[in-house]
């Protein structure tokens, strides 16, 4: 590397203001912060890339133009990375670099190795995916940069680019894309894989398959255009159920729905709703990811409705914010359950019912596309709740299952430890991801979605209503 990777000094300009952590702060500020990190800038001088990049050379090159690609497509690209003042910022926080504590496997080492491969100073190595892959995809590092870099908008232009060298996910690929084209079917496959006794299906089947197998249900949410609701509605709104609450959990889209209709809404279930597509981003299938976006943008994009609710975040996020980089425009209305339930209870049309005191223990678990994808502050809606912040929040590895199994497992297991010893084995931990109930049930920790406690609390006569069914 020669004479230094990134300087310092271009990465600010005078007075312009940035964002840390949803605050703006001057350029003055900021200024003073790029001088602050000049040492540590000198850190990365020095040939850094060949001691970030351990691991054997693939023996293969990229396609013709992949890494002039790598950097050209996500907004302002090359451009943006030349910004980076390699102020740690981003790393503070990363959650697979507080276990690792590894630069290489931060988000601001990922961005030096990807500038490397797109700079051609660098091959593709089997290290180099190992880093690519280990991300958690949490978006802590997005909302942590003070001059407006989103790491993880390079993190995936990486994987997409590089998916044709990652042979160690190509059965996966293959089988996500096989039963996101076929959801019923492909969950019934599970099911029978995952009940087969014979011991060489056990060994080629992820850990812990079977459990997740058998509880897959048979009935699921979703399916055909469904209008439910009053004759006189007092509001129209949707329901973007995701796949986990369509096909694993139709309990939780089914309590969202039940309260919906007792607030006086017509709820609108549409016909044709596919994947958010954020599993399929997540291993490098864009293309593919993209068609289920504009097919979702179709399906939701014309409804008439007040706003489009998922009782998941990551689908929250997916269609709102990340649809704009896959298909040039988002679900503008989309919003997460957690969310617009809290908005509704503060304005103060909450059914006025009961509101029993908890006894429970309730330890909350924040959803990492909750907080850092729709910026949401649960804080009040856990104080209208009686649900007790951990203190010590972060990533339960859902977002590592697919890519990096043993990453994600030594990131449930911390999760674990704080969950365990918080609730004391009795109490539940709430959490608004169905995703991440699933991650922490693997874990032995018993769960709850807020849906459900925002019903218990607060809409006992749908549950009635649903016990009467
Ligand atoms: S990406 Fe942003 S937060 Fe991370 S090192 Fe670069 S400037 Fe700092
Ligand atoms: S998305 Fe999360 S795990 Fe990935 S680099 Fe950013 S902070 Fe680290």
């Amino acid at each position: 590397m020669a004479g230094g990777i990134w300087t310092a000094g271009r990465v600010m300009k005078k007075n312009s203001p940035g964002v840390i952590a949803g605050r703006t702060i001057s350029g003055k500020a900021i200024a003073g912060r790029a001088r602050a990190v000049a040492a540590t800038v000198r850190e990365f001088e020095g040939g850094l890339l060949g001691k970030l990049l351990e691991g054997n050379s693939m023996g293969r090159d990229l396609e013709p133009g992949a890494g002039q690609r790598l950097l050209a497509k996500p907004a302002g690209g090359k451009a943006a990375l030349e910004n980076c003042a390699r102020c740690g910022s981003c790393k503070a926080r990363c959650p697979v670099y507080e276990i690792t504590r590894n630069e290489a496997f931060s988000p601001r080492g990922r961005l030096m190795l990807l500038k490397g491969l797109a700079e051609g100073e660098i091959p593709p190595t089997m290290g180099l995916l190992k880093r690519l892959w280990s991300c958690a995809l949490c978006g802590q590092c997005d909302v942590s940069c003070p001059v407006g870099i989103r790491p993880t908008t390079f993190i995936y232009r990486g994987r997409e680019e590089l998916r044709k060298l990652d042979t160690e996910r190509l059965l996966l690929r293959t089988a996500l894309r096989m039963s996101l084209r076929q959801p019923v079917l492909g969950l019934r496959a599970a099911r029978f894989l995952g009940g087969l006794r014979y011991g060489f299906v056990k060994k080629v089947l992820p850990a812990g398959f079977s459990d997740f197998a058998a509880r897959i249900p048979e009935r699921r949410l979703g399916g055909e255009m469904q209008v439910i609701g009053p004759r006189k509605p007092a509001g129209r709104v949707a329901v973007f159920a995701g796949c986990t609450a369509n096909y694993l959990m139709p309990e939780t889209g089914e309590a969202l729905v039940a309260m919906l209709v007792s607030m006086g809404y017509e709820v609108v279930m549409p016909r044709g709703e596919v994947c958010c597509g954020m599993p399929l981003k997540s291993l490098g299938l864009v293309r593919e990811a993209e068609r289920f976006a504009a097919k979702n943008i179709e399906i939701f994009g014309k409804l008439n409705v007040e706003a489009v609710i998922s009782p998941c975040p990551t689908c929250a996020d997916m269609i709102k914010n990340r649809y704009p980089e896959l298909a040039g425009v988002g679900i503008e209305k989309a919003t997460d359950s957690a969310m617009f339930f809290l908005k509704k209870l503060a304005e103060g049309g909450r059914p006025d019912a009961g509101q029993r005191p908890f006894t429970d223990l309730m330890v909350w678990h924040e959803p990492c596309h909750l907080k850092h994808g729709l910026g949401f502050n649960a804080g009040p809606l856990l104080d209208l709740l009686g649900i007790e912040r951990p203190g010590d929040e972060g990533c339960c590895g859902l977002g590592a299952y697919l890519t990096d199994r043993g990453m994600s497992e030594e990131l449930l297991s911390r999760r674990v430890g704080v969950y365990s010893r918080l609730t004391k084995g009795t109490g539940r931990v709430v959490t608004s991801c169905p995703g991440c109930r699933i991650q922490l049930e693997r874990g032995g920790i018993k769960t709850a979605h807020i849906l459900e406690v925002i019903e218990e609390r607060f809409f006992p006569s749908a549950l009635q209503q649903e016990a009467a069914k």
